[in-house]
């Protein structure tokens, strides 16, 4: 025979650790071991090739606690490759090592069982889990101190607003014209700072009393174009609902999620422009992908991500556009609450369309 194709050379080759067992008795389901490759003593510490020729239940007398040669057995029983489970093993002194079992027929009694290291993976995967949980106590506490700052700051902003109003009501007379000029501006700046401290107030408390109940989202976009009757009469314009799913979730959030962005389409508009916002969704395989589309200014792509981070605006002139710059990251932050993901892809000058997926529960 030709030394290169010699299949026990083959198998010695490959990395991944093979044994072939025989059904020597079915009623007490023993096996004898007839063959290992090189790579068990790589990949399980064990050189299984000294077993060759033994049976199992004296070599390895655990293996049957566990209960393997039953799965064995059922493998051979039904003629298709099953997985045996994950065990954890050491072999003398080495390190517990763990693995992950799959037996699979090679005849009506010879069964080939192969093992997958899996402790790298268990370390990297327990290690992933640990970070992901140090980064929502990041997270929580970051929450708690924007909360506590953004809560304790109104303070000595009511102090400012409260003298600025004792300054205008009880010396008026005494300012000229520059002088009051600079009230206004003071008035103006600490009104602003109030509304992005309620903003950072109300961000931060997202997510908290969450309450899961089934929400016809029907109901809650009728709701909202209720509300924003009196804008879109005004600018002539029209919001197109589909029928909408009922999906599980906090009905607050949603309400504020899909307002958000319906009201930005009627906002971010050319002059005299008839604002025109599609509401649709298509239902995916575990999650609802819905879209907000509009006919509005739209946006560059270089825009697209800084969009949703907090007090980030696009038009910083508040007599064109007004707003706190916070919509989108409650968007964002609601969506993500959910498990979902939103995004937005745009044509500039044409019109945005804003869209994001709800995972089905
Ligand atoms: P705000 O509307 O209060 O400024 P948002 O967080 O909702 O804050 O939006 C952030 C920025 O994204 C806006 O300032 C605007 O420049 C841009 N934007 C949001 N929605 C749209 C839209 N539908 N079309 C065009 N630009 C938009």
């Amino acid at each position: 025979m030709n030394e290169s194709l010699d299949i026990y050379h083959l198998v010695d080759r490959l990395s991944v650790a093979i044994v072939v067992f025989k059904l020597t008795d079915s009623k007490s389901r023993d096996f004898d071991i007839v063959m290992a490759n090189d790579a068990n003593l790589e990949v399980c510490g064990v050189d299984m090739k000294q077993f060759v020729g033994k049976d199992l239940r004296t070599s390895f007398p655990g293996i049957y606690e566990l209960g393997f040669p039953e799965k064995y057995y059922e493998c051979l029983k039904k003629n298709e490759e099953i997985e045996v489970g994950e065990f954890e093993f050491s072999y003398k002194d080495h390190a517990m090592r763990s693995y992950i079992l799959k037996a699979t027929p090679l005849s009506s009694d010879h069964v080939m069982i192969t093992y997958e290291y899996i402790s790298e993976l268990k370390k990297v995967k327990s290690e992933l889990t640990q970070k992901n949980k140090d980064l929502k106590e990041k997270n929580s506490s970051l929450e708690e101190f924007a909360y506590i700052a953004s809560h304790d700051l109104q303070q000595p902003l009511n102090t400012i607003n409260g003298f600025v109003g004792i300054f205008k009501s009880k010396y008026l007379d005494l300012l000229d014209e520059t002088g009051l000029k600079c009230l206004n501006y003071i008035e103006e700046a600490s009104n602003r700072l109030r509304n992005m401290i309620l903003g950072i107030l109300e961000h931060s408390r997202l997510g908290t009393n969450i309450v899961v109940t089934t929400v016809d989202l029907n109901e809650t976009l009728d709701d909202i174009v209720k509300d924003l009757q009196g804008i879109i009469t005004k600018k002539e314009g029209e919001v197109r609902i589909g029928n909408l799913p009922k999906v599980e979730g906090c009905a607050i959030g949603l309400r504020l999620l899909f307002q958000n962005l319906i009201e930005n389409g009627l906002k971010y508009q050319k002059d005299n422009n008839k604002p025109i916002i599609d509401i649709s969704f298509e239902e995916k395989e575990g999650a609802y992908l819905f879209h907000v589309k509009d006919n509005g200014i739209g946006i560059q792509e270089e825009h697209k991500d800084k969009i949703f981070q907090v007090f980030q605006r696009l038009h910083t002139d508040e007599t064109i556009y007004k707003g706190s710059g916070l919509g989108l990251a409650n968007c964002q932050k609601i969506v993500q609450l959910c498990g979902g993901k939103l995004w937005v892809e745009s044509v500039y000058g044409e019109g945005s369309t804003f869209s994001f997926t709800l995972p089905k529960k």
